[in-house]
C-alpha cells in the first residue's frame, strides 16, 4: 500500500553555522525519508530557516545590513551545506514568508476564539538606552555564585549554575552596556495549563505510535506536576510577525516557527500543484486537515521535546488542525566522548568537514551509531576512520574492485548466468528485516545485519580466488561466472545501503548501467548478458591526517566567544509556582535534558553553534578603548629558520625600542616586500613568550574562508605611535 508521508527536521536559526551536531538530525531524517521513497511511498521532506527574533535583529545591525539580507546570506550557507551532506529536502523555505504569517494568524486567532489566549502583564529587564526589552542571553554581570565577570543572564559558563537575570550582580545590558531596569509590558499566553490542553494531551501521549516510551515517561512526569502557560509574544522592537490585533507586539518563536513546517508544506505544494494540477489548497488539507488519514514525523532534538509532543499538539488540536503521528526525538552529540569544544577543536562546522573529509562517510558512522532511542551518540573520531576504512573501503568497495576489472577486460562488459544463486538468494532474504529496521529507526542494526551479509560477500570472493582463476587455463567461465556472481553480491548490498549512501549509490547505479534501485529490485538479479561500464574508483580511505587538519583548523577559526542565543529566555509570569519536577525553564529545556550547547538541530539554539561565522558579542566602548591600536612601521622583516608560518617583524611604534612580534604571515607575504610598511597593530596585549623569543603585540590582519591573508594599512600621512580608535 502507498504511503503518504510528511516529514520535517527541525529549523536551524538563521544565526550560526551548520555543525555536526545539528547534522546529527538532518542525516537520521534523511535516511528515512530516502528508505521511504525507495519504498515507492509518497514521501515529502520540508523544512525552513528560522529567521526571527531579537538575535538575528541585533545581529543585521552590527553588520549593518537588514535582517531580510542577512537571513538570505545565511539561507543560501545552510543550503549548501545541506547539499553537501547529501540532505535532499523537497522543500527548504523559510519562516518569513506570506505562508508562514498566514498560518500564525489562523492559528492564533482560532486559539484566541476558543478562549486560550491570555494576556497578562509582566515586568522584565529593559535596556534604557536601547529602549528594548533584553532576552537573558542579551543581559551579562557577575555569577552570584562563583563571582565570575560578564556571565549570561540564564548561566555561568565558568562554574555552570543556573539562574534568572535577577540573579545576576551587577547586570548590564550586552547591547549597549547600559544598567537594565525592571519594566512591566503586557504579553501573550496561550494557556496550556487550561484542562482542555491537559486532557487531551493525556490521550495524546498514551497512544504508543506518538512519541518513544521514554519521551513518553518524561512528559507524562510535565503533565503530573502540572503545564505552565507560554507566553508566545514579544514587545517591539523585534523582527518578526507583528500579532493583528496587538499592534507592537510579535509572536514569539512558538508561535511562528514550526509553524514554518506548515509555511514549507504550503509553499511545496503550490509547486505540486503546478506539475499534477491539484490545487495547493486541497494537497495542504490532505495532510493537515483535521481528519487527515495521511502521516506527519517531526524528527527532533531531545531538547525540544517539551513543545514539539505538549504545546504544538495542543496547539494543533485547538486550532482544528491535525496533529503528529509520531514525534521522533534523538540525542545529542558527543565529540570523543566529550562536548564539542572549540579549544578543543571538536567543534566542527559542516564546511569545515567538507573541505577535508567525505561527507558520506559521516553519514555512514552517524547511521551506524544511531537507534530509535534518545539516547546521545558519540563521534569517537579515532573509530569512524578504523570503521569507515574497514567497512565501507575494505569490505564493501573491495568487492566491487577485485570483480569489475575482469567483466570489462575479458568478457566485454558483459555478465554470466549464475548457476549457484544460494548466497545471492540469502542477501535477498535479507530485504524485509532490513527494510523493518530503516523503519523502526533502527539504523544501526540495519548497518550491521548489511555487514555481516558484505563478511558473506568478501568469503566467496576470496574462497573463489578471481585472480587465481584468471590465471589459470580452462577456467573462463568460472571466472566470469564468480565475476558475476560478486557484482550481484555488490548490487544488493548497495541497494541496502542507499538510504545512508546516495551519492556513492548513485556512482554505482552509473558503473552498473542500470536505473536508480528501488527496494523492490532486492528481488531481481543483473540477467546474464547485462552490460556494465567501466569500473570507477569508488571511495578513499580516510587517512588520520584529513581528521587532524580538520580539527587543527576548527581549533584555529572558532576561536571567538559566543554569541547570543534566540531562544534562551525563560517563561516569565508562568501560572504555577515553580514546580521541584523537572518543568523546563524556558520551556524547553529542562535540567535532566538540558543540551550541551548548541548542540542540536532546533529552536533553542544555545552557546558555542550559534557563533560560528557570525559576528561577535557586542561589546561596550569602554571595552574596544581597552584595545590600544597603533600605526606600526615595519622596519625590519625576516624569516625564522624552522617556523612554517612566523615571520619575525621589528615594528617602530614611536617608542625609543622597537617592539618584536612574531606574525602568522609567512604564507602570504615575503619579508622584503614588508620593509618600510606602516600597519596597526595591538600594543597593549600582554607579551607572549614563543619558541622563538618574546612576542611584543601583534599584527591586524584580514581573512574569511577563502585563501589569502591581508595586513592592513593606514592611509598616507599615518605616523608611527599613533593609536587607532
Ligand atoms: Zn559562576
Amino acid at each position: 500500500m502507498k504511503r503518504k508521508i510528511l516529514v520535517t527536521s527541525a529549523l536551524p536559526y538563521a544565526n550560526g553555522s551548520i555543525h555536526l551536531g545539528h547534522l546529527v538530525e538532518y542525516i537520521q531524517t534523511d535516511i528515512w525519508v530516502r528508505f521511504q521513497k525507495m519504498q515507492g511511498h509518497d514521501c515529502h521532506y520540508v523544512c525552513a530557516d528560522d529567521t526571527h527574533g531579537t538575535p538575528i535583529m541585533l545581529r543585521a545591525q552590527a553588520e549593518g545590513i537588514t535582517p531580510e539580507a542577512l537571513i538570505e546570506r545565511v539561507w543560501h550557507e545552510h543550503k549548501a551545506d545541506f547539499d553537501g551532506f547529501h540532505i535532499e529536502f523537497d522543500n527548504f523555505y523559510s519562516t518569513n514568508t506570506p505562508e508562514t504569517r498566514h498560518y500564525a494568524d489562523d492559528i492564533y486567532l482560532k486559539l484566541k476564539a476558543a478562549g486560550l489566549i491570555e494576556v497578562r502583564s509582566v515586568e522584565q529587564y529593559y535596556d534604557p538606552v536601547k529602549e528594548m526589552f533584553l532576552p537573558d542571553r542579551f543581559i551579562k554581570g557577575e555569577c552570584p555564585k562563583c563571582h565570575a565577570k560578564d556571565q549570561y543572564g540564564d548561566s555561568c559558563e565558568a562554574c555552570g549554575t543556573t539562574y534568572s537575570p535577577t540573579d545576576l550582580i551587577e547586570p548590564y545590558s550586552a547591547v549597549s552596556g547600559a544598567k537594565p531596569v525592571r519594566k512591566a509590558s503586557d504579553h501573550y499566553f496561550f494557556r496550556l495549563s487550561d484542562p482542555r490542553c491537559r486532557d487531551f494531551l493525556k490521550r495524546w501521549i498514551a497512544d504508543p505510535r506518538h512519541v518513544q516510551p521514554e519521551a513518553a515517561n518524561k512528559l507524562n512526569e510535565w503533565l503530573e506536576s502540572g503545564l505552565s502557560d507560554w507566553d508566545i509574544s514579544r514587545d517591539a522592537p523585534y523582527f518578526g510577525f507583528e500579532i493583528p490585533d496587538a499592534p507592537g507586539k510579535y509572536y514569539y518563536v512558538w508561535l511562528d516557527a514550526p509553524i514554518g513546517y506548515m509555511g514549507s508544506f504550503r509553499n511545496f505544494c503550490d509547486k505540486l500543484s503546478t506539475k499534477n494540477g491539484q490545487p495547493a489548497e486541497t494537497i495542504f488539507n490532505e495532510y493537515w486537515g483535521k481528519d487527515s488519514s495521511t502521516e506527519v514525523y517531526h524528527f527532533i532534538g531531545k531538547d525540544i521535546l517539551y513543545f514539539h509532543a505538549l504545546f504544538w499538539p495542543a496547539e494543533l488540536e485547538h486550532a482544528g488542525y491535525r496533529t503528529p503521528t509520531g514525534v521522533f526525538a534523538h540525542g545529542f552529540l558527543t565529540v570523543n566522548g566529550q562536548k564539542m569544544s572549540k579549544s578543543r577543536g571538536t567543534f566542527i562546522t559542516a564546511a569545515s568537514y567538507r573541505k577535508h573529509l567525505n561527507p558520506e562517510q559521516l553519514r555512514y558512522y552517524f547511521a551506524a551509531k544511531l537507534n530509535s532511542s534518545i539516547e546521545d551518540i558519540d563521534l569517537s573520531l579515532e573509530d569512524f576512520t578504523a570503521r569507515v576504512n574497514s567497512d565501507l573501503i575494505g569490505k564493501y568497495v573491495n568487492i566491487a574492485s577485485r570483480s569489475a576489472g575482469f567483466i570489462t577486460k575479458r568478457f566485454d562488459g558483459k555478465l554470466a548466468p549464475i548457476s549457484e544463486p544460494a548466497l545471492l538468494q540469502q542477501l535477498q532474504a535479507a530485504a524485509q528485516d532490513i527494510a523493518a529496521q530503516y523503519e523502526a529507526r533502527e539504523y544501526g542494526k540495519a548497518l550491521r545485519d548489511i555487514m555481516r551479509l558484505t563478511d558473506l560477500a568478501n568469503q566467496y570472493v576470496d574462497e573463489n580466488k578471481p585472480w587465481e582463476l584468471a590465471k589459470q587455463e580452462g577456467m573462463e567461465a568460472r571466472l566470469h561466472e564468480v565475476c558475476s556472481a560478486s557484482l550481484n553480491l555488490f548490487r544488493l548490498l548497495t541497494l541496502y545501503l542507499k538510504p545512508v549512501l546516495p551519492k556513492l549509490a548513485a556512482n554505482v547505479e552509473a558503473f552498473l548501467n542500470i536505473p536508480p534501485l528501488s527496494w523492490q529490485d532486492a528481488q531481481k538479479l543483473l540477467p546474464a548478458g547485462h552490460a556494465i561500464n567501466a569500473y570507477q574508483h569508488l571511495m578513499t580511505r580516510i587517512d588520520p591526517k584529513q581528521v587532524e587538519s580538520m580539527i587543527e583548523e576548527n581549533k584555529a577559526s572558532l576561536a571567538s566567544a559566543p554569541s547570543p542565543v534566540r531562544h534562551a529566555e525563560k517563561q516569565v509570569h508562568e501560572t504555577k509556582a515553580a514546580s521541584p519536577s523537572p518543568q523546563p525553564s524556558d520551556g524547553t529545556t529542562s535540567h535532566s535534558t538540558k543540551p550541551a550547547s548548541g548542540q542540536v538541530a532546533g529552536y533553542p539554539q544555545g552557546g558555542e553553534g550559534a557563533s560560528v561565522g557570525a559576528v561577535a558579542p557586542l561589546i561596550s566602548i569602554d571595552d574596544f578603548s581597552k584595545i590600544d591600536l597603533r600605526i606600526a612601521k615595519i622596519v625590519n622583516a625576516e624569516h625564522l629558520e624552522g617556523a612554517d608560518k612566523l615571520l619575525k617583524l621589528t615594528l617602530d611604534i614611536g617608542e625609543e625600542k622597537p617592539r618584536t612580534v612574531f606574525a602568522g604571515i609567512k604564507s602570504a607575504y615575503a619579508p622584503e616586500s614588508l620593509i618600510g610598511r606602516h600597519t596597526i597593530m595591538v600594543a597593549n596585549l600582554a607579551p607572549r613568550k614563543m619558541k622563538f623569543g618574546l612576542s611584543e603585540g601583534m599584527v591586524l590582519a584580514a581573512s574569511g574562508s577563502e585563501p589569502g591573508l591581508f595586513i592592513l594599512s593606514p592611509d598616507e600621512g599615518a605616523k608611527p605611535g599613533m593609536r587607532v580608535k
